[in-house]
């Protein structure tokens, strides 16, 4: 008999961030499978076993949880934020799709989480409220200078982009190498944000400008939206940015 998989979205942060839906799948799991710092997101549960493992390590993560879930156990993959951005969604239907075809038949869910994307805008007021795309800058996974001809392409169409995974320790460099491309297209003084660990208790925003942004430290735990030009700071009373990017077009070039 064949089980079922369901992969989770955790949303960004602390529980508050989890839909019910998730909660749902995750009280009816036998087994949870994730990156340890996900999993530890998870309460623990009696009779449901737990099986972290390193984050590089998603198709041995997405394999294990399937051939659990083809001898017939409910099995959950958790992922931080939406499992469909950058996360294990996509690495369980790569091997869905280079499996064998008892992988083909276990039932499958994805249960979507708040992505950190949009936590971040939430906190920043509404940078994503006209047209957006989101760029991921680990080149692990993709050439740097496909990294590169993309954020040019994005600048130019004039969309805010979202800059998942800015840092690495094996190139730390590579998120100013970045502005420095959007440098080229984009005028210095465009909107970017700096979201850190959002929706947990050490969360952090910083708004800042394309020109100064090599000011600002990055981490695994940062996003970044770059404005487009469109992009507006509102100084509010207190004196705190409230960024956004107004629906219309016409408001813009008007
Ligand atoms: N599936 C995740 C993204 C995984 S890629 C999602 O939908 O959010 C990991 C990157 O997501 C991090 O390098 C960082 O850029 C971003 N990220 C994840 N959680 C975050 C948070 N709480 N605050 C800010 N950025 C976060």
């Amino acid at each position: 008999m064949s089980g079922r998989l369901t992969v989770i979205g955790l949303g960004p942060g602390d529980a508050r961030y989890l839909t019910r839906e998730a909660e749902d799948a995750l009280a009816s799991a036998e087994a949870v499978y994730g990156y340890t710092a996900y999993l530890d997101r998870v309460p623990a549960r009696a009779g449901q076993t737990r099986h972290g493992s390193d984050n590089r390590e998603e198709p041995k993560r997405a394999a294990a949880a399937l051939r659990h879930a083809a001898d017939g156990a409910q099995v959950a993959v958790v992922s931080g934020g939406d499992p469909g951005v950058f996360a294990m969604a996509a690495a369980v239907c790569e091997v869905i799709e280079g499996g064998p075809p008892a992988f083909r038949a276990v039932e499958l869910a994805v249960v979507p989480g708040i992505t950190a994307m949009l936590a971040v805008a939430a906190k920043a007021g509404a940078p994503l409220g006209h047209d957006f795309c989101a760029i991921s800058l680990s080149d692990n996974l993709k050439p740097w200078h496909v990294i590169e001809r993309r954020l040019h392409a994005a600048a130019g169409a004039g969309f805010v982009i979202a800059l998942y995974n800015p840092a690495s320790r094996a190139r730390p460099q590579k998120l100013g190498d970045a502005f420095a491309v959007l440098r080229e297209t984009l005028p210095g003084d465009v909107a970017v944000i700096f979201g850190r660990a959002v929706g947990r208790a050490d969360e952090s925003l910083t708004v800042t400008t394309l020109d100064q942004a090599g000011c600002v430290t990055a981490d695994m735990a940062t996003l970044v939206i770059v404005g487009s030009p469109a992009t507006r700071v509102i100084l509010r009373a207190d004196g705190t940015p409230l960024v956004y990017t107004p629906r219309s077009l016409e408001a813009v070039t008007a």
